[in-house]
């Protein structure tokens, strides 16, 4: 099994019948979507990524080491609700962090806690300690959905103007995640993080069903307790289809597009894209299909919802 782990088409859900270990006890088992499996599961592309021999030629050990150790851990404690709603119920997370990044900020600290509290990094001098947690930091920190926009634009402009010196840290942690001094990453970090619909039909299908699970459980709460419900998390209206073939055309095509460009064209990249388009063809025929089946209905909501989704999904997504 674990000589299949640089395979893209990995059988997460297998590996993790098999192992149930992982950084697991810090994840909440009880959310349907972001639980230790989504964060094996991030790990494992992220090992994929890395190994690009774009990127793989120029990481140094410390960037291999930090970008697992960010995907492992990137959504560490996530209490199954979004942003929108720890704020609306004025959760301490949300005050803490005055509602910025508030779900990544909360896993960036809680892995500073647990990564401190196993003294792995105690025999560093303290500003490398420093640096190291810094880098982690901004490696968590750009997988909040509503930046996808900003490294986007980087990451193009940098593709179009040719410049990005890899043999520059501050350009290695800008691929890892994609900002300022020391990186490189943070965009094979996004990638990983908004890749279940790149995967298998089956294994895509999957993700797909728990996270909207998980929006719906957000969305039953709010209605439970008298508050606006969430975009994306009213059962009756936002269809799993619907919410896929949104988030994949305004997030995750245009991301991995440009991954692409960057890596040029790989076996692994032509793979993603060609798993991305198949099951965005699927879940469009299964739209259809639940229009015809609900043919009564004058007005076709889902069809128009999915044209607005790109705001919605950057308003309330948060993987
Ligand atoms: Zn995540």
């Amino acid at each position: 099994m674990l000589s299949k782990v640089g395979m893209w088409d990995f059988d997460i859900f297998l590996f993790d019948r098999l192992t149930n270990v992982m950084v697991q006890e810090d994840y909440h088992s009880q959310n349907p979507y972001h639980n230790a499996v989504h964060a094996a599961d991030v790990t494992q592309a992220m090992h994929c990524y890395l190994k690009e021999p774009k990127l793989a030629n120029f990481l140094t050990p410390l960037d291999i080491m930090l970008g697992l150790l960010a995907a492992a851990a990137h959504d560490v404690d996530h209490p199954g609700v979004n942003q929108p709603f720890l704020i609306k119920t004025k959760h301490h997370l949300a005050s803490l962090y005055q509602n910025v990044s508030v779900l990544e900020n909360h896993h960036w600290r809680s892995t500073i806690g647990m990564l401190r509290e196993s003294r792995l990094l105690a025999h560093l001098p303290k500003e490398e300690r420093q640096d190291i947690e810094q880098q982690l930091g901004s490696l968590i920190l750009a997988t909040d959905i509503n930046r996808q926009n900003e490294f986007l634009i980087r990451l193009k402009t940098h593709l179009k103007n040719q410049d990005l010196k890899l043999e520059d840290a501050p350009d290695r942690h800008f691929m890892l995640q994609v900002l300022k001094p020391k990186g490189k990453s943070k965009i094979a970090l996004k990638c990983a993080d908004i890749c279940n619909p790149c995967r298998l039909w089956e294994m895509s299908k999957q993700w797909s069903e728990r996270v909207c699970e998980e929006f719906y459980r957000q969305g039953d709460m709010e209605q439970k307790f008298d508050l606006e419900i969430s975009p994306l998390c009213n059962q009756q209206k936002d269809t799993i289809p619907s919410i896929q073939i949104g988030f994949m055309t305004y997030i995750v095509e245009p991301l991995f597009e440009e991954w692409a460009n960057f890596t040029g064209n790989t076996p692994l990249s032509e793979n993603m894209l060609n798993h991305l388009r198949r099951n965005k063809t699927k879940w469009r025929s299964l739209l259809h299909k639940q229009h015809s089946s609900s043919s009564s209905r004058s007005t076709d909501h889902s069809v128009q919802k999915t044209e607005n989704e790109e705001q919605t999904l950057n308003e309330g997504g948060t993987l």
